[in-house]
């Protein structure tokens, strides 16, 4: 790994998210100049949400995508610094931490926050895979649109399908949800709207086995989970929304990161095992997920880092001090 041409920070976010830009915020409000890795997803999981009802202080909601400029005017307002591109790889063994981009650029940093969110998951079906983008889509929010007036299905019983569900009403002419049982997981508001919609039909205790159609999708083979009985529905287009897998894998070898994919923080805080490494937003947050959340542990990194880097400046110099000449504490 060459260092030569090297840029070194204090602080580097890796990730644009709800948690990402917060940490920027006040890390960049407590002049640590960070720099922000905007990643394949700018703004996250918001970015591609539309009306965000329960973000506390905007009485009537917002926009996720425009929620999520105001965060990065707000970043960008205190010096911080943004770089297109994905970290591809870390060297968390030494110090300074090492983050290779996309472009093959290594990054130095005496403090990283990582933020890199969580991205959808998918059924695992190769005709899903085949129509992603002919279809297929894990973004009702982008691709609502292009199902103008025709019958679609989305998979899932949380908050996102069921939000989606509604969403979905405002172009489709009638939407499927299919849930693998017949309780949702989604909020009770949330449920009670779909509920009263008359475009929403529900199909309750039953999977989708294959996504049919050459070019583009036609139908869903499903299954019934009780009677084991197929058929096929005939849909223009498949969402698919059954939960989010966190974005952890280039950090598996340094930091503790449990059997879900989500990197392990000391109790109360975001520690990780390695010292001068936080995680925060849904890298790191298996239980509550929302944006307000993001929010609180984007902060919690941030204030984490500027104590532990203030930390290590009192360290190396005392190390100064007792050897008379400047040393480091590493
Ligand atoms: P989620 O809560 O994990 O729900 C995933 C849904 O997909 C569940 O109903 C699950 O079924 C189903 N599922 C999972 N794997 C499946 C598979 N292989 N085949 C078929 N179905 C499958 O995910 P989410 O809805 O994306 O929500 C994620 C987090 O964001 C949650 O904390 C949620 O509250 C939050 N969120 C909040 C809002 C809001 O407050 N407005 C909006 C969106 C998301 P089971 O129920 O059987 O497990």
């Amino acid at each position: 790994m060459n260092v030569l041409n090297s840029e070194h920070r204090q602080v580097i976010i890796i990730g644009a998210g709800s948690a990402g830009l917060t940490a920027a915020i006040y890390t960049a409000r407590a002049n640590l100049k960070p720099l922000v890795i905007r990643g394949s997803e700018p703004g996250g999981q918001l970015a591609t949400t539309t009306e965000v009802e329960n973000y506390p202080g905007f009485v009537n909601g917002i926009l996720g995508p425009e929620l999520m400029q105001h965060f990065e005017a707000q970043a960008a307002r205190f010096g911080t610094e943004f770089r297109y591109g994905m970290i591809t790889s870390v060297d968390f063994s030494r110090r300074p931490f090492r983050l290779i981009l996309d472009d093959d650029q290594v990054l130095l940093a005496d403090a990283v926050i990582i933020a890199t969110g969580a991205s959808p998951k998918y059924l695992g079906l190769e005709n899903e895979k085949r129509l992603l983008g002919h279809g297929v889509s894990s973004c009702a929010t982008c691709d609502a649109a292009f199902f103008q007036e025709q019958e679609v299905a989305i998979v899932g019983g949380g908050d996102t399908a069921i939000e989606d569900a509604i969403f979905l009403t405002r172009f489709c002419s009638k939407v499927y949800v299919i849930h693998r049982r017949k309780q949702l997981r989604a909020s009770k508001i949330l449920q009670e709207r779909a509920f009263a919609k008359e475009k929403i039909n529900f199909i309750w205790n039953t999977s989708v086995e294959d996504v049919l159609g050459e070019d583009e999708v036609e139908g869903l083979l499903l299954k019934n989970r009780e009677t084991e009985e197929t058929y096929i529905l005939s849909v223009a287009g498949l969402f698919i929304a059954i939960g989010y897998q966190p974005n952890t894998r280039i950090f598996q070898g340094y930091l503790d990161i449990d059997n879900k994919g989500y990197i392990s923080t000391l109790p109360g805080s975001t520690y990780t095992n390695i010292a001068g490494v936080f995680a925060s937003g849904d890298a790191q947050d298996y239980v509550y997920r929302q944006a307000a959340t993001a929010v609180g542990t984007g902060c919690m990194a941030a204030i984490d880092a500027e104590r532990w880097l203030e930390s290590q400046n009192q360290v190396a110099v005392t190390f100064s001090d007792k050897w008379g000449k400047l040393g480091t504490s590493n």
